[in-house]
Formats: C-alpha cells, sequence, structure tokens
C-alpha cells in the first residue's frame, strides 16, 4: 500500500518531494488520507486510490452515492438514506452552504456544495455583467432552500478543485433541486463531467426549452437582437 504526505491543515495529499509541502510532511497511508477526506494535490500527482479501494471506505462511512446504486433516475433517489444537512448560506443559483451535524470523515461539518449537472447564469463573477436570468435562478434557490433542512447524495466525484463538494440536494418531498433548476429553466444542464444522470438532465433542459421556460424564453430573445 503506497504512502503520500500531508501538511497539517491542508485539505491536499502529496508526493514527499512536492514544491508545496513545506515544513510539516506527514507520512499517511493512502487509504487513511482518503478516509480523512484529504484529496490528491494537482501539482504533484500523487497516487489516487482504485475506485474499487475507495468504494470500500465510502461504504464503511455510510455515503449515499448515485453512481454507486446504479440509479437509472434522479426520481428513484432514497433520502431516508442520504446524508441531513441545513442550508445556512445561499451563495448563488448553483452554489449553497450547508451544516452536517454528524458527517462521516471525509465530509466538514460546514461545506460549500457545488450542485451537480447544472449550470445558471452567472451573478458573482467579478468580471462578468450578471448574465440574463441569473438574478432569477439564485432567487430560486434562496427561496427554496435556504434554511432548509436537506438531504445530500453525492456521484461519481466528491469534489472539484476549489475542494466544494459536488452533490445533489434533495427536499423533504423527495424532489430533486437539481433537475427542479432546469425543469425550470433557471439552468442548463452542466455536461462537461460525467454524471450519473447525464442523459435525464439533457431530456429536461431539451424539454424546458420546448417550453420557454425561464431563461429559454421569449425576452432572450429580444435581448439578443437588440445587443
Ligand atoms: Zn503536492
Amino acid at each position: 500500500m503506497g504512502f503520500v504526505y500531508l501538511s497539517k491543515s491542508g485539505s491536499k495529499y502529496h508526493l514527499e518531494n512536492c514544491s508545496t509541502l513545506k515544513d510539516t510532511k506527514i507520512k499517511t497511508k493512502l487509504t487513511d488520507a482518503i478516509t480523512a477526506g484529504k484529496s490528491p494535490c494537482s501539482v504533484c500527482n500523487p497516487p489516487l486510490l482504485k475506485e474499487i479501494e475507495k468504494s470500500k471506505i465510502y461504504s464503511q462511512q455510510n455515503i449515499y452515492r448515485v453512481n454507486m446504486e446504479s440509479l437509472k433516475s434522479y426520481a428513484n433517489a432514497d433520502i431516508t438514506r442520504m446524508l441531513p444537512a441545513k442550508v445556512i448560506r445561499h451563495i448563488d443559483g448553483d452554489t449553497v452552504e450547508l451544516q452536517f451535524e454528524n458527517p462521516p470523515s471525509i465530509i466538514k461539518k460546514t461545506e460549500k456544495i457545488r450542485m451537480i449537472g447544472v449550470d445558471t447564469p452567472e451573478t458573482l463573477h467579478p468580471k462578468k455583467e450578471v448574465q440574463y436570468f441569473g438574478k432569477e435562478a439564485s432567487d430560486f434557490t434562496k427561496k427554496r432552500l435556504l434554511n432548509k433542512d436537506v438531504f445530500i447524495a453525492l456521484d461519481w466525484d466528491t469534489r472539484d478543485k476549489y475542494d466544494r463538494l459536488l452533490a445533489y440536494i434533495y427536499m423533504n418531498d423527495g424532489s430533486c433541486h437539481n433537475a427542479e433548476l432546469i425543469k425550470n429553466g433557471f439552468a442548463a444542464a452542466y455536461t462537461h463531467f460525467p454524471f450519473q444522470f447525464l442523459d435525464e438532465f439533457r431530456l429536461l433542459e431539451k424539454q424546458a426549452k420546448a417550453g420557454n421556460r425561464g431563461l429559454w424564453g421569449g425576452n432572450r430573445q429580444e435581448s439578443k437582437k437588440q445587443g
């Protein structure tokens, strides 16, 4: 079994000679680093754990992953097996901050969540203007999620490069917020990375477009003409 190196407080694991590792190098088993929620450094490219080993750790940790369940539809997910959480901060249409009561070790007590498979119009980019329907998408998420108790399901990848947790957010009534965003035209399907419900989310987007919902609505054409 391979060994990797950790700094005292960082969220990454490294090779021994990594340039980003300074004074402290804590030698750790690769499996222990993964169990502790560390992700591979993008500078030194340390070894990755085999999927099968990872899935063992995840199943010990009791994290509900839609890919491991081989779910065919987001609507078949089982919220009783998901991690409960509370939405403590709204950031934008597809990003919120959650608090977990008693999370397994790979999840922190508070986490920024990037919702899997959706892309809402930009509202916060420092150099870009607020995009068409960005405010509406952001408000939709705020209204539905802020201060609510929700349930979290994961998929293939646990985190993005900004260390945000990649998740589906389910409500008490069993609805999936990621899917609701696309259905109602508040988001496009984000298909640059594979995820379990990719085909289904694409179809939802197609239907939202056909129905001229939200950001696919008539105003969009007009603002294009004017611009
Ligand atoms: Zn490194």
